[in-house]
């Protein structure tokens, strides 16, 4: 069955464990990091980061507020890195037909930088990352180890808040549904971002580029195909012959 993501940022404290617990699950190392004058650390995704909690200030009726959005990838239903990947390299991207998680293999380090860079720009939120030593590309796998074991994302599993969610895709919709209701009376510029195209599902406060400017696709259909991926697509038979 579909699995999904709810991410009620409403709820969010920036306590970041879900941060950590991604880390530490995928045995991640750690990083030289700089303070650049925000909480957010790493300033951003990186080949050893899939999880980022982003940390925006904003005044809003005269008050500061904080913006907690907790990135990683919405693991689209369509996805366009995967359409753009596997035209250059057969397999390299994979989409687990009984869950829908998108999933990277080894595979990728024979895409060429200029290849990732097509992939990466592919990407309506900017997700994927490339080791430059390896050429390996990396992101958020959905913890599939555990949900083919019945255990939740280790995200999921260490958020104390209700922030993060996970189940069924139809449970989450409904539970999207219903929080957006709630949160709606207190902040009525609330909304569900792409809930139709993605399944991480953020749920937000206000304009969802007050918390991150990737927070949600710019085309309507947040998974447009651009010509240079429908060449790709177009072109992927050719190569798979060459
Ligand atoms: S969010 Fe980006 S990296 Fe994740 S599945 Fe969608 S297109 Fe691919
Ligand atoms: S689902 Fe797993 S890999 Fe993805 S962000 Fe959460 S802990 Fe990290």
């Amino acid at each position: 069955m579909p699995k999904a993501f709810l991410i009620d940022t409403t709820r969010c404290t920036a306590c970041r464990g879900c941060q950590i617990a991604c880390k530490e699950w995928k045995r991640l190392p750690a990083l030289h990091t700089q303070q650049l004058g925000t909480h957010q650390n790493p300033p951003d995704l990186t080949p050893v980061n899939f999880k980022l909690v982003r940390f925006k200030e904003h005044m809003v009726d005269n008050n500061v507020a904080w913006y907690f959005f907790p990135d990683q990838c919405r693991h689209c239903l369509s996805p366009n890195c995967m359409t753009v990947a596997i035209g250059y390299v057969d397999g390299c991207v994979i989409q687990d037909e009984k869950t829908g998680a998108v999933l990277y293999n080894d595979k990728t380090k024979k895409l060429t930088k200029e290849q990732f860079e097509e992939m990466r720009e592919a990407c309506p939120y900017n997700i994927p990352r490339r080791d430059e030593k390896t050429g390996l590309v990396s992101k958020c796998n959905m913890c599939i180890d555990r949900v083919q074991n019945n255990l939740l994302p280790m995200c999921v599993k260490t958020c104390a808040m209700g922030t993060m969610n996970f189940g069924d895709r139809e449970a989450m919709l409904k539970l999207a549904k219903e929080r957006l209701a709630k949160v709606k009376k207190e902040f009525p510029k609330a909304q569900v971002l792409d809930m139709e195209a993605v399944s991480t599902i953020f749920l937000v406060a206000n304009d969802p580029k007050m918390y991150h400017d990737f927070a949600v696709a710019e085309a309507k259909d947040p998974c447009p195909m651009t010509r240079k991926e429908l060449f790709a697509k177009l072109a992927a038979p050719l190569r798979h012959l060459a």
